[in-house]
């Protein structure tokens, strides 16, 4: 039996879809007489982009675990399920506190500016008090985070990360780094060579419970036309399921994630990587149990450092780094568009139906499964994007829509920043730029293909390839003086003025296909 709802409430806590923090979400001064949880399945979260059906079942599965874990501890909760009238969080929100008339409208930091600012204007217009507390999730406060910016001239993730290790104790030896370094990524970067990859788990991922069937159901029902094919919905909506996904990575994967985290290879989804962004991000798992669990991994000899060590960078640097990015940033950041890329996003990445066998194997593992991992996404379909000259926004919002752990902190600053280099440089210092043949020495992909990695004109020529030298050619300028492209740059002076013509051809008949 859910708890009774107070008829008066003074104070309204809102939690939203990526909240779902079981051991964290209750104020210590909750007072279920006069306090009420609210939460809403607002259709317009998974239509403002088109999301992928994985991603909405992901979230609506679950909040409504979430809420019956609510209802169980007698928690006073008012949850609107979907379609039960308005279509946006912040009209939902209007209709309740017209009625319930709330002093103070409370939230944990949005991960979505956009969700924040109608939130908070919707709380305002109905002259309630707008309260937003401090996410503690994350292991870095935003206070925290903004201080450590305090001064610098340019942000790096490294010197950010080897403040958190120091800071937490992970990974260290005094002063001193396990290991005697910090970073082991040369010894992460192998591909599987011609005989392709050692055999991975076979199983990963958790079967649906009738719950979460229920909502499978509800979103083929609801959301027809968005991309995703549910017929096998792997991924964790409550915290034991995300605690198994946890131990299975840390005992089957851990121990070759790192040799082969930027390896691609046909038919092989998951690999060996941990897929656990997705509960993380909805805060099913605590990312401090996370680390401790792949810290504990190496102090036990199961797994190599060059493994958790990439592992736990992740974790402890990357993802608190690009929240704090984000939210210094925004909402500019969003916008950004330094390389004035002004390409709409190419159909296929709708359909996956292109001749290139790295993207067609990229686009359609992420629009069915909505997933990719790492690699494919900043390596093959960023890339691509990058080289092609799409929009920022457009790839983004692309993004976006259909991987499973995707929220607006998240993408914006990895699409934006890392992957379009939008942001001039504040995520990365060069761009992530390179030929088909990278992915030709990190993948299967081109032995299939109808192009040659390595030709960048004529029938043959690799998309990428011919996209690439167009990429430095149309950025001499811009680019020109970054020390870190300088040989890439030295490269394109010596192509002739013919070859760079035709190359320029090409390029643009990739971008206006008759
Ligand atoms: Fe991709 Fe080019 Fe390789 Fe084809 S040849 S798979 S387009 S990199």
């Amino acid at each position: 039996m859910p708890a009774s709802i107070p008829s008066a409430p003074h104070r309204l806590f809102v939690v939203l879809g990526d909240q779902l923090d079981y051991q964290r979400f209750l104020p210590a001064d909750f007072d279920p007489k006069t306090d009420l949880f609210w939460m809403a399945e607002a259709s317009e979260e998974s239509t403002h982009v088109r999301s992928n059906k994985h991603r909405i079942v992901c979230f609506l599965a679950a909040m409504r675990h979430f809420r019956n874990h609510l209802n169980d501890g007698q928690i006073p909760l008012l949850y609107h399920e979907l379609d039960k009238g308005e279509s946006s969080l912040s009209g939902l929100l209007g209709q309740d506190l017209k009625q319930l008339k709330p002093r103070l409208v409370s939230v944990v930091k949005p991960g979505d500016y956009r969700v924040e600012e109608a939130l908070r204007k919707t709380v305002e217009e109905h002259r309630a008090k707008w309260e937003v507390r401090e996410d503690e999730h994350f292991l870095c406060t935003q206070a925290e985070f903004e201080e450590h910016a305090q001064g610098r001239k340019s942000l790096r993730m490294e010197f950010f990360y080897r403040e958190m290790r120091r800071k937490h104790d992970v990974l260290m030896d005094g002063k001193d780094p396990v290991g005697g370094a910090w970073n082991f990524d040369k010894e992460n970067r192998e591909s599987f060579g011609k005989q392709g990859p050692p055999p991975s788990p076979m199983v990963r991922g958790c079967s649906p419970d009738a719950l979460t069937q229920e909502v499978i159901d509800l979103v083929n029902q609801r959301f027809p036309d968005h991309p995703g094919d549910l017929r096998q919905f792997i991924w964790p909506v409550t915290p034991q399921q995300a605690e198994d996904a946890l131990t299975q990575f840390i005992e089957e994967c851990l121990p070759c994630f790192g040799r082969f985290q930027d390896a691609m290879w046909t038919d092989e989804y998951t690999l060996f990587h941990s897929l656990l962004g997705s509960p993380i991000n909805l805060r099913l798992l605590d990312p401090r149990k996370v680390i401790e669990a792949a810290e504990q991994a190496y102090l036990q000899g199961s797994a190599p450092l060059p493994a958790v060590e990439g592992f736990i960078r992740q974790i402890l640097g990357w993802r608190e780094y690009v929240r704090g990015i984000y939210h210094l940033r925004m909402p500019e950041y969003r916008e950004m568009n330094f390389l004035e890329a002004d390409q709409p996003l190419p159909e296929f990445f709708w359909t996956g139906e292109t001749d290139m066998v790295c993207m067609k194997s990229c686009l359609k593992q992420v629009l069915d499964t909505g997933y990719g991992h790492h690699i494919q996404r900043l390596m093959v379909i960023g890339l691509y994007s990058l080289l092609h000259g799409v929009r920022p926004g457009e790839i983004n919002d692309w993004f976006l829509a259909n991987y499973v752990d995707a929220v607006d902190w998240v993408t914006t600053p990895n699409v934006v920043g890392m992957s379009q280099f939008a942001d001039g440089g504040i995520m990365a210092s060069k761009p992530y730029s390179a030929t088909g043949a990278y992915i030709d020495r990190m993948s299967n992909y081109c032995k299939k293909c109808r192009f040659q990695p390595k030709e960048s004109t004529g029938p043959d020529a690799c998309p990428f390839t011919t996209l690439y030298w167009d990429f430095l050619d149309r950025h001499r300028k811009r680019l020109g003086g970054n020390q870190r492209l300088a040989m890439q740059m030295r490269n394109l002076v010596r192509l002739s003025e013919e070859k760079l013509a035709e190359i320029r051809k090409g390029a643009d008949s990739l971008r206006r296909p008759s």
